[in-house]
């Protein structure tokens, strides 16, 4: 056996991030010989509160770790999310779907959507929502997991997310990673212990004395950082100018009935406000700027646009948009909102996390450490947040509103260079590409860049290959086929209740 392995990992808290990595480390690695896994958390300290929509890679990450999906729904009290609803983004009164999943069938080699913004030029007004089975099965309240048995129907390639109460997740995983062999100790970290000529952490120390030792820390502490900030100085990228949204207000309202498979973000004078739907309540927040929004008049607002009655005081919260110029520190890796916080209006933070130890999970250390690794590891991290962040900052900047300064601010915003270079191409020819492995897909930028209306300069030459007729034909019985399927399907409720997972 190897006489250099991990044989000791340390999670720091016991947020959603923790219990997710103390879930998947255990089940995928736990077996290592003489490898054991111990969670620190303290319940004095809580846990973040929040964190409710999520996106389809969630999915992936609960079939890894043999999660049964209808228990899992059932315990979280969670729905269906199909896509973000965006209200008000580019002017009052508008509104638009990002939804998962894809638009229409390829044709010709060639993505739909060139086919689509052909059909517009030639007088077809169908909105782009129509080609995709997700978007119209959210806006009739409808759900279907997908059915590969049924390849040539649109459910074939429906994709889903989910919206549940994330620390209802993080216990749910406890029990799991306790089964797996996780050891989990409650008690206060107040002081960390560090190889006085490495700086490595050798042990964190608890209020009542006790010392944990460790080969590999994962800080998942929250937006403190602990390890990764407090203790090993990452420093901190600060990504205001273009995300200048600070500060959040969360309150759970009661159910109103209404089980959309969607989370909606309503535009909002200095920010927006989102409305995720769960089966026992509703989740509602207001993200906003506190440059240009005090904090009693953010939480007026909220109070003033929620659709049923508060069921607990305002969950007040501060961040910063940024991530830590280094995840990975010596023998630190920190995860959630110990490594970055990008605001939730694609609900991106928990995939975060699960992409984290994904990566972590691919260069599994040993105890001789490799830079070239490390490098590795903090590399495409950042690359992951520049691009999540250039998807957000777009949702912005292409926004027609000039009713507040906010907006002003918004409409103002330089790009940061990917998004400049994706605005030109889109604009210039109607290209959109996926850059490397990055999260949004071009159905994603297809979906956003049409919604906010920015208008493409052209489309795909290969899209008049197809006449003039027949691509009006076509158009017309996709979206024909799309609306007879979705006719067809469970409604969200009676989804849940077929599968038993009705909370
Ligand atoms: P936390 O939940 O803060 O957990 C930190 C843990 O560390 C706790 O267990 C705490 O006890 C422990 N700890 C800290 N200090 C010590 C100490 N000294 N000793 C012992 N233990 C300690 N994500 C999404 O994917 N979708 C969303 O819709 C979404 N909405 C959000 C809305 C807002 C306003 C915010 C702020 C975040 C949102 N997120 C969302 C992000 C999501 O909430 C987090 O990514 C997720 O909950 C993970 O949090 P965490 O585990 O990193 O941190």
């Amino acid at each position: 056996m190897r006489d250099d392995l991990i044989r000791k990992v340390v999670i720091v808290g016991g947020g959603t991030a923790g219990w997710m990595a103390a879930a998947a480390m255990s089940r995928i690695i736990g077996g290592m010989p003489g490898l054991s896994i111990e969670l620190v958390e303290s319940e004095q300290i809580g846990t973040v509160g929040v964190g409710e929509a999520t996106i389809p890679q969630l999915v992936l990450f609960n079939q890894l770790l043999g999660i049964d999906e209808d228990e899992f729904i059932k315990a979280t009290h969670g729905t269906y999310k199909l896509g973000i609803e965006f209200r008000d983004w580019v002017r009052i009164g508008h509104r638009y779907i990002h939804p998962f999943g894809f638009y229409g069938p390829d044709m010709k080699g060639i993505e739909f959507y060139h086919y689509w913004l052909k059909g517009r030029g030639l007088g077809d007004a169908t909105p782009l929502d129509a080609y995709s089975i997700s978007a119209m099965a959210a806006l009739s309240t409808k759900m279907m997991r997908p059915r590969p048995d049924l390849p040539n129907s649109p459910v074939s390639k429906i994709a889903y997310a989910f919206q549940f109460d994330a620390s209802l997740y993080a216990r749910f995983l406890r029990t799991r990673a306790e089964a797996w062999g996780v050891v989990r100790t409650e008690g206060r970290i107040v002081e960390v212990a560090q190889d006085a000529e490495s700086g490595f952490i050798e042990a964190v120390l608890l209020e009542d004395g006790r010392r944990i030792e460790g080969d590999l820390f994962i800080d998942c502490s929250g937006f403190r950082g602990l390890l990764i900030e407090q203790t090993l100085r990452s420093g901190f990228e600060d990504w205001s100018k273009w995300l200048p949204n600070d500060r959040a207000i969360a309150i759970p309202t009661e159910s109103s009935g209404d089980e959309t498979p969607l989370t909606r973000a309503t535009a909002r004078p200095a920010g927006w406000q989102w409305r995720i739907p769960l089966q026992h309540r509703v989740g509602n927040g207001h993200v906003y700027s506190s440059a240009h929004m005090s904090d009693e008049d953010a939480l007026d607002l909220l109070l003033a646009n929620l659709d049923g009655a508060p069921l607990a005081d305002p969950n007040r919260l501060r961040f910063k948009a940024g991530y830590r110029r280094q995840a990975w520190v010596k023998n630190v890796v920190a995860l959630g909102l110990a490594g970055g916080f990008l605001e939730p209006l694609e609900s991106t933070s928990i995939h975060l996390v699960q992409s984290g130890i994904a990566r972590l999970m691919t260069l599994f250390p040993s105890r001789r450490w490799n830079d070239a690794e490390i490098r590795r590891y903090n590399e495409r991290t950042i690359r992951e947040y520049e691009d999540i962040r250039d998807f957000l900052v777009l949702h912005y900047l292409a926004t027609q509103r000039d009713d507040t300064p906010y907006w002003d601010y918004c409409r103002n915003i330089d790009p940061p260079p990917g998004l400049a270079e994706k605005l030109e191409m889109f604009r210039s020819n109607g290209r959109v590409f996926r850059e490397h492995e990055e999260l949004f897909t071009e159905t994603s930028w297809q979906a956003v860049l049409i919604g906010q209306e920015i208008e493409a300069g052209g489309y795909h030459p290969v899209a008049d290959l197809l006449s003039d007729e027949e691509t009006l034909t076509r158009l017309r019985h996709i979206r024909e086929v799309i609306a007879d399927t979705v006719r067809q399907l469970p409604t969200q409720r009676e989804f849940l209740r077929m599968n038993n997972s009705a909370s």
